[in-house]
């Protein structure tokens, strides 16, 4: 029997779904059992040629509807997938094995946020005048055109329409092609999109894996790269998207700072760090994965971690009760296992976790490394995945210091009951998103982005339209022309 995660087929193109065998099968993992789900086909290049020409034919016309009337279907389609969240949480659960605890809050809901949000704000797109003397500049918000999106694997629902809705709301047309790992979700947006009245051919979703994003990038047909990825793919999309002069968007990973000082309120900070680290089986860019404590709590704080940490329950991501799922794929599980080795190889001293949890799926305990020093691996790569490193320090100069010494500046998060201190810490952080008191948040009301080598421009908020648009000036002369000769 078919399972229910199979999709009817593996593109979603000028309104409906569309397959071709001839592509490269990519199998749908399960990742609580290691079973094949589904089966999906690598877009030919027949598919990609369809895709580009179809939403290139179609987004003129979008864009010539008012913003009004563009925002009405955005908004329609928030609606749809609130309406449906159950059954959008639980496809989330098969594409990534993360808890129906997890994503019956975190997916559907964020992506129904970013469609209702970029849905109001599509009708006050507006420019401006300008005046001088007689004569005037007026301003017009265009559309890029053709936009292209690539998603990770671990929001499979919310970087479908956290790219698209904005893309959509400025007047763009978008082929968006997700993780090879997490195929399922995107065509479910597509799919409502074009049930809440989007015009056919605006939003269309193509499978593959690098070589399929290598060939949208690099068409000359498309105006702008949003990638949601990890920094050497990002490096590889900017530089084949400067090629043709296109506008993008890098959203990268990380390894950010979470500092707290020795007033901090001892029990949300330990909430902050595991939202920090385990939210997602830690497969979240923003993570802060590097925890700094300041040495007088260090201790205590490390005591109450591994009692709370102990509270995870690790099961079937289907059953509610369930708060920790697994690792996307075995392959992610086996790099993490990596790390968690080369954390005890070199000194670290390992407080709780640290192993695979059952056979069957790709479970990965809850792991926190204490003692961590700035050189060693696990607090200078990106792990993306359930490994906390605990570093110590002494003053605010010295851990500013040690958290900006690292290529990345997606997070920053500080505890502290001294606000004056938690401002000015903040404000010497290399960060895009930071935090005070919390971690993690991700409102769609608020920039999210990163600096130095974990991104390029910023999603979600007002910001994202910048992202999406250009501006076109217009000189209006009212009086005669001088010219030389
Ligand atoms: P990858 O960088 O491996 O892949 C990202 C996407 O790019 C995938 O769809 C991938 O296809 C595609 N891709 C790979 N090579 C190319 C290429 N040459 N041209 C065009 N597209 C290409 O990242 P992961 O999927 O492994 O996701 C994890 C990473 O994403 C982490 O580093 C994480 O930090 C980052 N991330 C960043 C976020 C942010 O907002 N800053 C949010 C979430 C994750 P395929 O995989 O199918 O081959």
């Amino acid at each position: 029997m078919t399972h229910p995660a199979q999709p009817k087929a593996s593109h979603f193109i000028n309104g409906e779904y569309v397959e071709d065998t001839a592509g490269t099968p990519i199998p749908v993992i399960y990742a609580a059992t290691g079973e094949q789900i589904a089966t999906v086909h690598a877009a030919t290049p027949a598919i990609v040629e369809q895709a580009l020409s179809t939403a290139k034919a179609a987004q003129k016309a979008w864009a010539r509807m008012t913003g009004t009337e563009r925002g009405r279907i955005l908004r329609r389609a928030a609606d749809i997938m609130r309406e449906r969240n159950h059954d959008l949480s639980v496809l989330e659960t098969y594409d990534t094995g993360k808890p129906l605890q997890e994503t019956l809050v975190a997916d559907a809901t964020s992506g129904a946020d970013a469609l209702e949000y970029f849905g109001g704000l599509a009708a006050s797109l507006t420019g401006e005048h300008i005046p001088l003397g007689d004569d005037w500049v007026y301003t017009k918000r265009e559309a890029l055109g053709l936009c292209v999106g690539i998603g990770a694997w671990n929001y499979p629902t919310q970087i479908a329409c956290w790219k698209g809705a904005p893309a959509l709301a400025c007047g763009n047309a978008m082929v968006f092609k997700p993780s090879e790992t997490t195929p399922l979700c995107a065509l479910k947006v597509a799919e409502i999109l074009i049930e809440a009245g989007a015009p056919a051919g605006i939003y269309n979703v193509i499978q593959g894996m690098g070589e399929v994003g290598g060939a949208l990038v690099t068409d000359p047909r498309v105006d702008k790269v949003s990638l949601t990825g990890s920094v050497p793919t990002g490096k590889k999309v900017y530089a084949a998207a400067a090629e043709g002069m296109k506008h993008v968007t890098m959203e990268l990973g990380g390894k950010s700072p979470l500092i707290i000082f020795d007033d901090a309120d001892i029990d949300n900070a330990v909430g902050g760090a595991i939202n920090g680290n385990f939210y997602s089986s830690g497969q979240v860019c923003s993570n802060g994965t590097r925890v700094f404590v300041q040495k007088g709590i260090k201790e205590k704080f490390l005591a109450r971690l591994a009692e709370r940490t102990g509270n995870a329950i690790l099961g079937d991501p289907m059953d509610e009760a369930t708060s920790f799922g697994p690792m996307v794929t075995e392959n992610q599980m086996n790099i993490v296992l990596g790390y968690i080795e080369k954390g005890k190889e070199e000194g670290a001293r390992l407080i709780c976790g640290g192993r695979r949890a059952g056979m069957d799926g790709y479970f990965i305990e809850p792991t926190v490394f204490a003692d961590v020093t700035d050189d060693m691996t696990i607090a200078r790569e990106e792990i993306f995945g359930p490994v906390m490193s605990v570093l110590d320090f002494d003053t605010e100069e010295e851990v500013v210091a040690r958290a900006n010494d690292t290529e990345f500046g997606l997070s920053a998060g500080v505890f502290t009951k001294d606000f004056t201190r938690a401002h000015r810490v903040i404000g010497n952080l290399e960060a895009g998103s930071c935090f005070i008191n919390s971690y993690n948040d991700a409102p769609v009301e608020a920039p999210f982005g990163g600096v130095k080598a974990s991104g390029v421009g910023r999603e979600n908020s007002k910001e994202a339209i910048k992202h999406f648009s250009q501006v076109k000036s217009v000189y209006v002369r009212m009086g005669d022309v001088e010219a030389a000769f």
